[in-house]
């Protein structure tokens, strides 16, 4: 990818795609555009040097508007958040098609390059994710269809839409499969937020309240694989530069159980917490794993930062923010939220 060839980078305001952002600048790229439907002052990482644009990616005059002169797209916009999120906001999370359908027809009209989507491990069928000593997951195992309902099936059309766009329109798409993704920037509390960023939230403010008990949706048995960021943002620029036209899993295929993301975040927090298990919570899936052989032989590289490692860097931005919002009596301006259903702010560029 050419340097001084402008990038637009959908979703940006979020906790991908900001460090998406960042990392394309340090790796000298000058021409950057970052749009999201948040107000600026909400987004995780704003940088005052790259074209910042508030746009509602859904609206197809703002999608085209934010896809102009752009050779390569990031798609990283999307409603959702964690399990908590997902399950109970399907239709909010399939509305998000409008987003992926205006940028391809854009991309296509518009002569992009290559077009990147960021499809879900979620989008695996049921069936194979019964078992918490799980099999893997292989790209092949997305068939016969059966996604996690609303926000699966959404990202499942979306892929197809993009292989169709390739085979029909030539337009370059690549898509990638993320596996739950964690680190520093991302959301840790409000109801949107992922098992990693949840364990350490509720750790840390346990310690801080020295009330040591915790909620774990489900017995904690439940298995997943968390992905830290670097490796997402890395696994990202080298599957849109790659060869490979077909899904491939981006995730991590460390395999851990809910109790055993609690035993570190007790470990970071130096205490000993009373587990309290929520039955009736969403739970997702019983077990989940990605299956690293196919973005090997593709890349060579699969992600490989530990579990350990990530959740200890995670830990301290989450208790940094928590020590300073409730020093300030607010949420941190990190944690706001706008939903994607809010008015859309004008397109400022
Ligand atoms: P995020 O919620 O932090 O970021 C998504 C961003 O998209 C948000 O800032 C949101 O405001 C923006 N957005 C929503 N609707 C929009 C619209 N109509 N127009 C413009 N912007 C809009 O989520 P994230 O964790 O950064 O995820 C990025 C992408 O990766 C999403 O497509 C998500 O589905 C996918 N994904 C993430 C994970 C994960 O673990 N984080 C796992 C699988 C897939």
């Amino acid at each position: 990818m050419e340097r001084d060839e402008l990038v637009l980078v959908a979703g940006a305001g979020g906790f991908i795609g900001g460090h998406l952002v960042s990392d394309l600048r340090k790796k000298g790229h000058r021409k950057i555009r970052a749009v999201d439907i948040k107000p600026l002052d909400q987004w995780y990482q704003p940088f005052p040097d790259v074209e910042n644009v508030c746009a509602d990616l859904a609206d197809k005059h703002d999608a085209y508007k934010a896809t102009e002169g752009a050779a390569h797209v990031y798609n990283l916009a999307a409603d959702m958040g964690g399990m908590g999120f997902i399950e109970t906001h399907k239709a909010d999370c399939m509305l998000s098609v409008l987003i992926n359908t205006h940028l391809l027809l854009a991309a296509r009209d518009l002569g992009v390059k290559r077009f990147f989507f960021a499809s879900s491990a979620c989008v695996y069928t049921a069936d194979k994710q019964t078992e918490a000593d799980v099999l893997a997951l292989k790209e092949e195992d997305v068939y016969p269809a059966m996604p996690e309902d609303g926000y699966g099936w959404e990202k499942l059309f979306g892929e197809r839409m993009c292989r169709h766009f390739r085979e029909d329109f030539g337009l370059e798409t690549r898509v990638a499969r993320y596996h739950n993704v964690y680190g520093p920037h991302g959301t840790y509390e409000g109801g949107r937020e992922k098992a990693p960023a949840a364990m350490c939230r509720k750790a840390i403010e346990a310690k801080l309240t020295g009330k040591h008990e915790i909620e774990i949706w489900g017995d904690g048995e439940q298995t997943r694989s968390f992905m830290y960021i670097d490796d997402c943002v890395y696994g990202t620029q080298r599957i849109l530069e790659s060869d490979s036209s077909e899904p491939l899993n981006l995730g991590s295929d460390q395999l851990v159980t809910i109790n055993r993301l609690v035993d570190i975040a007790e470990d970071l927090a130096g205490i000993k917490l009373k587990r309290n298990y929520n039955l009736d919570a969403p739970k997702g899936v019983r077990g989940r794993n990605s299956d690293n052989t196919r973005i090997l032989d593709c890349l060579g590289w699969a992600p490989s930062v530990s579990l350990e490692e990530g959740l200890e860097k995670n830990y301290r931005w989450i208790y940094d923010q928590v020590v300073s919002s409730s020093s300030h009596g607010k949420q941190a301006t990190s944690s706001k939220r706008r939903t994607a259903q809010g008015e859309p702010e004008p397109v400022t560029r």
